[in-house]
């Protein structure tokens, strides 16, 4: 169960939109996004979570999914814990 606080979180990562496009400065609103849980060793639900576009999270060569961690890092010039530690510098 997500308590008060995480979902209060989560919301306020989806209010942002997708982290790389903000970081691409791709759109000069906020792009509608969908949580993207970053995969370190443990519990699926203690992951850190970016918000990430469609396009961004799960196209199939322009995504973190459909490309890959390591490509998608390459291709875009950021990690996925960079753009976790901007998300996370926004919603403080
Ligand atoms: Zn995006
Ligand atoms: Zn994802």
């Amino acid at each position: 169960m997500a308590t008060k606080h995480e979902k209060e979180k989560l919301r306020k990562i989806a209010e942002l939109g997708c982290s790389l496009c903000r970081h691409l400065q791709l759109a000069e609103t906020p792009t509608p996004c969908e949580i993207h849980h970053i995969r370190r060793s443990g519990v699926r639900s203690l992951s850190p979570v970016i918000g990430l576009c469609p396009y961004h999270h799960r196209g199939s060569n322009t995504s973190i999914h459909g490309m890959g961690r390591k490509r998608f890092e390459q291709e875009y010039g950021i990690t996925e814990e960079q753009l976790l530690e901007k998300t996370e510098s926004l919603i403080k």
